[in-house]
């Protein structure tokens, strides 16, 4: 069995963003050089996730609505979390959205249904953060 890992690395100039990664993994894919296997892609902070969607700038525009409605930003002053820091309402949005995905490699290929595509989620940006892939196949 052959096994892969790489980190890639984000810094947002905003402080909440969504990153398609589809095109990163898949490179990850290949240099791995496993043809049949399993991949994980896990961000590797508690305030940005990895997830699967549409690439749809709608729905991306949705998702930013949606999460500040469950775990508004502002005021800082509502989360017990804040006080040294100011990323409560990132620790919360980040739970929701998750910490990995998982996609079956096939022929060399993400294995993916219609529309899916990886995003890296920012929740607390401006800094460097990483993704970890680690892929096992054969
Ligand atoms: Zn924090």
């Amino acid at each position: 069995m052959k096994h892969f890992r790489k980190e890639l690395w984000f810094k947002t100039s905003q402080r909440r963003d969504f990153i398609n990664i589809t095109n990163q993994v898949q490179a990850c894919v290949n240099e791995s050089g496993i043809h049949e296997g399993i991949l994980l892609c896990n961000a590797m902070h508690i305030t940005s996730s990895v997830f699967i969607n549409d690439d749809e700038s709608g729905l991306l525009n949705d998702f930013e609505i949606w999460l500040e409605k469950l775990a508004p930003e502002k005021p800082y002053s509502q989360y017990q979390h804040n006080g040294a820091e100011d990323n409560a309402d990132a620790h919360l949005k980040r739970t929701i959205m998750g910490r990995e995905v998982v996609v079956a490699i096939t022929h060399g290929k993400l294995d993916f249904g219609p529309w899916e595509q990886i995003f890296y989620g920012e929740f607390d940006g401006k800094r460097n953060k990483r993704v970890l892939v680690k892929i096992i196949g054969e």
